[in-house]
């Protein structure tokens, strides 16, 4: 193994998105970047993502003849946040709205491809853009290009503090997995793009009710342990108990066995390849194709329920849906798991934009025949309740019962074959929303509200109170925000190769 120098300029704790964003920033300005990564491989919840980035003034904008820019974009997030519980932080908005054209362009060059754009009300233009193959391409490209740069990359390794030099942040402890602790500097400081808190039972429960506390983590090692280490210095956290989606929420488990398009590399050949069997072949045969590439657990919409859908925990037993949290009393059920169930008049409803079941890689919105072709893992149907019972391993009484129960006070009953059930879902906390508090340009402030000096955050780490409400737009604040705090970094502090 090459050995690893104890000092660098810059040291960025997390591979995610915002993580890798910021190092190749910073390495293009010829800095000497060290990223810290406590997972063994690279990506964090972004290589997990549906891969849907929002944003204006696209070259796919351009080409569908849509005008858009920045400033609609800034505007329109007034439209997006109108129920908001909190005001948005409109420094950061501004760096996100403006930022985001940019640096859709910048992944772009680096080899990532996107589709789209699609409309997602209330925003005024189609923005939403969906990475192709799958997210997998974040990583994949992003990683090539560290290193590529040079920037040193060490995973298993955990920051668990900051060392600080003269009151300045200049380096940090890490924990290893074997059990050995080290520690590395940096002259130009540290970037947090550590992630949020969604595997985190302490910020959970201080922030969230039981049914969060109870939920399962889509990203196991979202821990907050940037937020935690940024507290320890005085920083604070800026929208915790926010939720932009709903949380918990409702989601499909993942494929049990990886299948054989997934081990395709998540390259532009085969983005290519599947835009252009997009244009040329029938959406019978493309669209189930896109779908499997699942790197991610995707979430059916809660107008299944608005729709008259029911649910039904692992036993059969009907559980109440709230509209505005549809997963809350699955997550309270001791199972945490169980079905949707749906009929025929609802399935068709759900074959055309506005009714979509789930946002997903590659083809945007995910209709019933997209999941009866592609994802037959979570999909099951038959002509009667107690055939479909006996698929799903549910006793048919208990269905029956449950599906009487429903239908006693639903406007329309589920009564028209087929059945329909959709599922195993579980209640997930995917994303939570509190940042530490931040300068508009991601210094992180302290508990006078001054910038610690030589400590910067980017990404969910570092969301500062920016409203991120309507898909696309975590992953366009991830990569944007990453790049503007190694710009900051590396503007403050010494020149470039003090570092030896
Ligand atoms: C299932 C799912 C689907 C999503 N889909 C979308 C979508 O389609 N569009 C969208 O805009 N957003 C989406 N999001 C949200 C989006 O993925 C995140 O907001 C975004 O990726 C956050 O990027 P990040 O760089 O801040 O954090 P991450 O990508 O999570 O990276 C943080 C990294 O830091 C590492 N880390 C944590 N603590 C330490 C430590 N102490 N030491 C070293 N390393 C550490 C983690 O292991 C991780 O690799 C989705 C999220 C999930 C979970």
């Amino acid at each position: 193994m090459v050995p690893i120098p104890d000092s660098f300029d810059l040291i960025i704790v997390g591979s995610g998105g915002s993580g890798m964003a910021a190092a190749i920033e910073a390495a293009t300005a010829g800095a000497k970047v060290l990223i810290l990564e406590k997972a063994p491989e690279i990506g964090g919840a972004t290589a997990r993502s549906v891969g849907t980035y929002s944003t204006s003034s696209t070259p796919h904008q351009k080409r569908a003849g849509i005008e858009d820019s920045p400033e609609r974009h800034y505007a329109d997030m007034d439209l997006v946040n109108a129920n908001a519980k909190y005001p948005d932080n409109l420094g950061l908005r501004r760096l996100l709205t403006f930022g985001a054209p940019d640096t859709f362009r910048w992944l772009t060059e680096l080899g990532i491809e996107f589709i789209g754009p699609n409309i997602e009300p209330p925003q005024t233009r189609p923005r939403m853009h969906n990475v192709i193959p799958s997210s997998a391409a974040f990583p994949y490209y992003l990683g090539r290009k560290c290193e590529a740069l040079g920037v040193t990359t060490r995973c298993n390794a955990q920051v668990t503090d900051l060392i600080f030099n003269d009151g300045r942040v200049a380096g940090v402890s890490v924990r290893m997995t074997d059990g050995e602790t080290e520690s590395y500097r940096a002259n130009h400081g540290v970037i947090l793009t550590s992630g949020d808190f969604a595997a985190s039972p302490e910020y959970r429960a201080r922030f969230f009710d039981q049914a969060v506390v109870n939920s399962v983590a889509a990203y196991p090692l979202a821990t907050g342990d940037g937020l935690r280490i940024a507290e320890r210095h005085g920083a604070r956290i800026v929208n915790g108990d926010y939720a932009a989606f709903y949380i918990p929420r409702l989601r499909f488990i993942p494929p049990s066995q990886p299948n054989w398009v997934m081990r395709l590399p998540p390259s532009r050949i085969v983005a290519r390849m599947i835009r252009w069997g997009t244009a040329l072949m029938p959406a019978a045969i493309m669209r189930p194709f896109v779908m499997k590439f699942i790197t991610t657990i995707l979430g059916p919409e809660q107008n299944l329920f608005k729709a008259g859908a029911a649910m039904v925990n692992a036993s059969g037993k009907l559980l109440p849906v709230e509209l505005k949290s549809p997963a809350k009393h699955l997550a309270l059920d001791p199972s945490n798991s169980g079905f949707i169930i749906l009929d025929g008049r609802i399935a068709d409803q759900f074959e055309a934009w506005p009714n979509f079941i789930s946002t997903a890689p590659g083809v945007a919105h995910a209709y019933i025949s997209d999941y009866r072709a592609a994802r037959k893992d979570v999909f099951h149907e038959a002509q009667s309740l107690d055939a479909l019972a006996r698929r799903i391993g549910i006793d048919p009484a208990a269905l029956g019962e449950a599906v009487a129960e429903h239908n006693h006070t639903a406007t329309e009953p589920l009564a028209r074959p087929p059945f329909i059930a959709l599922g195993p879902v579980r209640g997930y906390v995917s994303i939570t929303e509190g940042g530490l508090a931040v300068t508009d340009d991601l210094h992180v402030l302290g508990s006078d509200d001054k910038p610690i000096p030589g400590l910067f955050a980017a990404g969910s780490a570092g969301q500062g109170g920016v409203l991120l409400d309507g898909h696309g737009h975590h992953l366009a604040w991830a990569f944007v925000s990453g790049r503007q705090a190694a710009r900051t970094a590396m503007q403050s502090g010494p020149s470039l190769s003090a570092a030896g």
